[in-house]
């Protein structure tokens, strides 16, 4: 007989026998320790674990609140990050930091990280082993933050974080989830940098999370 079926049988009789509940005692499992981001950090110094390690001054860890509700995750970073060691600090960044603003936060409120924490030459798209290579190390950071919402920048941050091959125009703007956190993909704003008719879309995605976290409606 199935195990289920066994159950089902047993708790049956249970109950004719008068029986309401059986204390079990709780498994004992190793406690949880929560690790924290400088934790992580201070492993990844000096990584040599792909090839990106050769061609960066620094490595780009991550900024913001270590205990934001809002979390971003992007692609790269490019030639001012891996000089300043800081995720989107360039044009794309300050675009970024509007979107952020628009909805009543600041740069200081969220997490910023990318799928590769070292700059691939060129700017160019990481490959899916460097993007492999890098991706336990973000996802133990989404796990010391523990974020009510992530926002997935662009194509390369939501294929690479879900191992999936979509289209970010189908995909944007439709939440998902990822280790129970709600998830919303929205574009890269290099991307809305060089198609700003795409930029009502992402206000709208903003909107989204600001309605998800309870912000209050600025507009
Ligand atoms: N683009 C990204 O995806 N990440 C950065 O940090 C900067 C630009």
């Amino acid at each position: 007989m199935k195990k289920a079926a066994t159950r089902k049988l047993l708790a049956a009789w249970l109950r004719e026998v008068g029986v309401d509940y059986v204390p079990v005692s709780a498994p004992s499992l190793p406690p949880l320790r929560e690790e924290t981001l400088e934790e992580i950090r201070n492993e990844l110094a000096g990584c040599r674990g792909c090839a990106l390690c050769q061609g960066r001054s620094t490595i780009v860890f991550g900024t913001g609140n270590p205990r934001a509700r809002l979390m971003f995750v992007g692609e790269g970073p490019g030639a001012e990050e891996d000089r300043q060691g800081e995720p989107f600090v360039g044009a794309a960044g300050k675009r970024l930091d509007q979107w952020v603003a628009r909805i009543g936060l600041s740069r200081e409120d969220v997490y910023i990280a990318n799928i590769v924490k070292c700059r691939p030459p060129g700017n160019r798209v990481p490959t899916p082993g460097e993007a492999k290579a890098c991706l336990p190390y973000l996802m133990r950071q989404i796990r010391a933050i523990r974020p009510e919402v992530i926002c997935t920048l662009g194509l390369t941050a939501l294929n690479h974080l879900f191992g999936v091959e979509e289209r970010i125009t189908r995909a944007r703007g439709r939440w998902r989830e990822l280790d129970g956190i709600p998830v919303l993909p929205t574009y890269h704003p290099a991307f809305i940098l060089r198609d700003p008719s795409r930029e009502s879309e992402v206000r709208e995605d903003f909107d989204a999370i600001a309605r998800r976290l309870s912000l209050p409606d600025l507009k």
